[in-house]
């Protein structure tokens, strides 16, 4: 089969590869039908994912059917069409149980798909812990409708989750990529009282003004005093930082009211300052991490209830065969990019 893999700093390459085959009981084989690209893919290409191993087949973030599962495996069963976490967790350690899924003990435990194990742009992938990492794509939802549930919607869904936000709340979203949609999609599902999205990107400015024209935005030059001038306590009462540029992170605790509520989604490539000094007093709370991703079931259902819509994020598709051109296309941000779809 056809696999898109990792071949060193900087190379990824389509190579010929066997059909993955079952190796534990709870694994599953799943044909995959379509594959995103992810940002994370290309930090891997970038050599900035040191526990990448090289050979792997990368990617991520994908859907397919069912097509054999070992022998443990109860949840499902040939034939489904299923979307795939990009958590692999045992659902049975000490974190698993609290849903603290991202810190699961397993040696293959969080982020091992299309990173430390065979990723999915390719025409087959093995899930290990099939139980856990698939869900069941409900009749009546597509593939298309149903791509970015494990990965980048399990994202913006968690942080949400985590953000306490309530209806009285003015919340500040920084960074309008395909996460930190997500992330505004899910933070609409809490009805707080404003959202403003902070973006510099003009495209993605654009985007969001087009499919969400209410939510407030504004460029990060002008963002503080604009959240100030659009908050009621001289700040936003929950800060979501999904850029993690470089000067982000500040930018982050800078817009909070006192007693604010910061949550840090984004992956950083450098260390960031904390400087507790300059935010004496602020009294705020942080939250950090990778995404817990197990509430597929649930968002799922939100889709099939049409209260969540990913699908416009899908702004280009490409066949495997051409994946060059999608890397391409995505990492130059060309052509109003949000997701690329790879049809496998
Ligand atoms: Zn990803
Ligand atoms: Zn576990």
């Amino acid at each position: 089969m056809q696999a898109y893999t990792y071949v060193s700093k900087g190379k990824f390459e389509l190579r010929e590869k066997p059909k993955p085959t079952l190796m534990q009981e709870r694994d599953a084989i799943v044909k995959v039908t379509l594959a995103s690209i992810c940002s994370s893919d290309l930090h891997i290409k970038h050599g900035s994912v040191p526990r990448a191993v090289p050979g792997i087949t990368v990617g991520h973030e994908m859907v397919g059917i069912v097509e054999e599962v070992g022998k443990a495996v109860t949840k499902v069963k040939p034939g489904d069409r299923v979307t795939v976490n990009v958590e692999t967790f045992c659902g049975e350690c000490f974190f698993c149980k609290k849903g603290y899924v991202n810190n699961c003990t397993d040696e293959n435990g969080g982020w091992a798909l299309g990173c430390r194990i065979d990723g999915g742009q390719a025409e087959y992938v093995r899930v290990p812990f099939a139980d856990q990492g698939l869900n069941k794509i409900p009749d009546g939802v597509t593939d298309r409708q149903a791509l970015l549930v494990g990965d980048v919607l399990a994202t913006g869904y968690w942080a949400a989750r985590i953000s306490e936000i309530s209806e009285q709340d003015t919340v500040l979203i920084i960074g309008a990529g395909p996460t930190g949609i997500c992330t505004l999609l899910s933070v609409m599902l809490k009805k707080p009282r404003r959202i403003i999205m902070c973006e510099k990107d003009k495209n993605r400015l654009q985007f969001i003004r087009q499919h969400y024209p209410e939510i407030l935005l504004v460029s990060p030059e002008k963002c503080e005093a604009f959240v100030r001038a659009n908050s009621d306590h001289g700040g936003a009462d929950v800060v979501l930082e999904v850029a993690g540029a470089e000067a982000t992170f500040r930018l982050a605790w800078e817009c909070a009211r006192p007693n604010g509520l910061v949550t840090v989604v984004a992956l950083y490539d450098q260390a960031q300052i904390l400087p507790l000094p300059d935010m004496y007093g602020k009294n705020l709370t942080f939250k950090t991490g990778g995404v817990d991703g197990c509430d597929c079931e649930e968002t799922l259902r939100l889709i099939a209830e049409g209260k969540l819509n990913t699908e416009p994020l899908i702004t280009h598709t490409y066949p495997l065969e051409r994946i060059e051109e999608a890397y391409e296309l995505f990492e130059g941000k060309r052509d109003g990019v949000i997701k690329v779809a790879v049809e496998c």
